[in-house]
């Protein structure tokens, strides 16, 4: 992205410019739901008792500059990624492996596989899965190379409650809406126009994702009206994400859906002799409901489960004959120590997951390089680069957790592992920081602009559905497999965390170049 214009990109404003592209940003954002509830340091829950407020969600005011081929290979990926994990989720043995040497020193993951454990004694109920996955994925500047050239690079890949599809597809029209309007001044659209802003189509498909699981689960067997569960989070600023979903599968796929705080779920569902999951909202006692698909937007923290309530809610979801979305082996597949795996050099693993060589050639060109912090020669290595200041500042160092807010980055990290026992290192992994070229943006976030530098990290949506193979049988089928929309989140340069909920990014969308 050398070359001049995209130098001077985005181009400065001048005050009037600004005003116009603000107030047109925002009047725009809350008439189309691309909001958030506002965090409770921006509005004290004591100004709005009765939660009827909503903010415009933190956007660019600009589409970031994204490189055009880079953009195109994930999305050209994203169904083997999705081959990919569903093969991973089926393949318990190999899942095994891994997980059992986090169970003892990770209680989370330990809690997860105890669930799996206790569902498959009884027999598991139901041999579909749904998965919505998210591949994350930064621009990295590759040195090495002559022309340093542009290559997608994975952060990682998440399995469960894989969020902003719906502000996403609110967002790449927010922006081709501006652009409509000639909000942007002219010198700018030689670089913005039409062809170069990618509209994201994530909420109608993954949508679509929940309807193909909704359909396939079949007929009612209790013979009541059939409905797809939310599982949420309580309270949830992120609310109206989720409800682009709900609507999507409401008003194109013609499918009910209500949302659960997971917390209540022992109080509003149950199951029947056959384990058909049942729900009754709290609104109308006398109706009750069969569900077929529980899609999860809560559950993957250690904070979801504050009682052993909680846990036990899982372990009844999951025994269900409900699809789920992801089950519990679906998601322990996102956990990172799987990402690490599947990156070791010269592994058999990726193979024996994609048989196609071409295919998994593409894959692994996505993979940054990923350490254990175990005893094995690569962790004994990495050991050493963790401790040591200044090979650490090349590095992150991730916990098998998700939602942002968990990692630590670079020279924090020898003090970090000092406080930890060494027997517990192992639930870590170490990742080479991906290095994206620079760029310049202005964010919109609680009703401030900033302008600066920023980095950009590309979420790539992909809906996969599938039957697990009969117990050591085969290896199951995918029913469903498709690309379903992308996600670009931008935060401050100075940031090392990327969260747009967790607070230090913001939803954009693609200006290819
Ligand atoms: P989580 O599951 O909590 O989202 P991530 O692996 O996505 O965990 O890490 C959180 C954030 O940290 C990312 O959004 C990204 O901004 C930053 N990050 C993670 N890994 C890397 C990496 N290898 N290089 C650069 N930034 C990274
Ligand atoms: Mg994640
Ligand atoms: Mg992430």
């Amino acid at each position: 992205m050398g070359s001049s214009p995209h130098n001077s990109y985005p181009p400065e404003l001048s005050p009037e410019e600004q005003e116009y592209v603000l107030t047109n940003l925002k009047d725009w954002s809350i008439a189309h739901g691309l909001a958030v509830r506002p965090a409770p340091s921006f509005v004290p829950p004591d100004q709005d008792p009765t939660g009827v407020l909503a903010a415009t969600a933190p956007v660019t005011l600009f589409p970031s500059l994204f490189p055009r081929k880079c953009f195109e290979d994930g999305l050209a990926i994203q169904t083997a990624y999705n081959e990919l994990y569903s093969a991973i989720a089926r393949d318990e043995g190999w899942l095994k492996d891994i997980v059992e040497e986090l169970v003892d020193i990770d209680d989370f993951v330990g809690r997860l596989w105890q669930t799996h454990l206790a569902v498959k004694k009884e027999g598991y109920a139901q041999d579909l899965s749904l998965g919505l996955f998210r591949s994350d994925y930064m621009v990295h500047t590759d040195q090495s190379s002559p022309s340093s050239s542009l290559g997608l690079k994975q952060v990682e890949f998440n399995t469960i409650a894989s969020s902003f599809g719906g502000l996403s597809s609110q967002v790449s029209r927010l922006h081709k809406y501006l652009l409509s309007i000639d909000a942007y001044p002219s010198s700018a659209t030689s670089i913005i126009n039409d062809e170069a802003l990618r509209q994201s189509k994530s909420a109608s498909s993954l949508a679509r994702g929940l309807a193909a699981a909704h359909k396939a689960y079949g007929p009612s067997k209790s013979g009541r009206s059939l409905c797809v569960l939310f599982v949420v989070q309580n309270p949830e600023r992120n609310v109206f994400d989720q409800r682009h979903l709900e609507y999507a599968l409401f008003e194109e796929n013609g499918v009910r859906a209500f949302r659960l705080p997971f917390e209540q779920t022992l109080l509003h569902t149950e199951l029947d002799g056959e384990r058909t999951l049942l729900y009754t909202p709290p609104n109308s006692p006398s109706t009750t409901y069969e569900v077929t698909t529980i899609y999860f937007r809560a559950g993957y923290s250690p904070d979801d489960y504050p009682a052993e309530k909680e846990w036990d809610a899982r372990l009844h979801l999951e025994k269900s004959r409900a699809i789920k979305c992801p089950s519990v082996l679906t998601h322990l597949a996102g956990c990172k120590k799987v990402q690490q795996v599947l990156a070791t050099p010269h592994s058999p693993h990726l193979k024996r997951f994609l048989p196609d060589d071409q295919v998994a050639s593409r894959v692994l060109s996505t993979f940054a390089p990923i350490y254990p912090l175990d005893d094995s020669e690569a962790g004994q290595e990495a050991k050493k680069l963790a401790q040591n200041v200044d090979s650490a500042s090349r590095y992150v160092l991730k916990p098998q957790r998700e939602g942002g807010g968990n990692n630590v980055y670079r020279r924090a990290i020898p003090a970090f592992l000092e406080t930890l026992p060494q027997t517990h290192w192992p639930a870590y992994i170490l990742m080479e920081m991906i290095e994206p070229p620079p760029l310049t943006n202005a964010i919109f976030r609680n009703g401030e602009l900033q302008r600066g530098g920023v980095i950009g990290e590309l979420g790539v949506y992909g809906v996969c559905l599938w039957r697990k193979g009969a117990d050591g049988k085969d290896a199951g089928q995918i029913l469903e497999n498709w690309e379903a929309g992308y996600l670009l989140r931008t935060k401050g340069d100075q940031s090392e965390e990327g969260g747009v909920a967790a607070g230090f990014g913001a939803v954009d969308s693609v200006c290819l170049v």
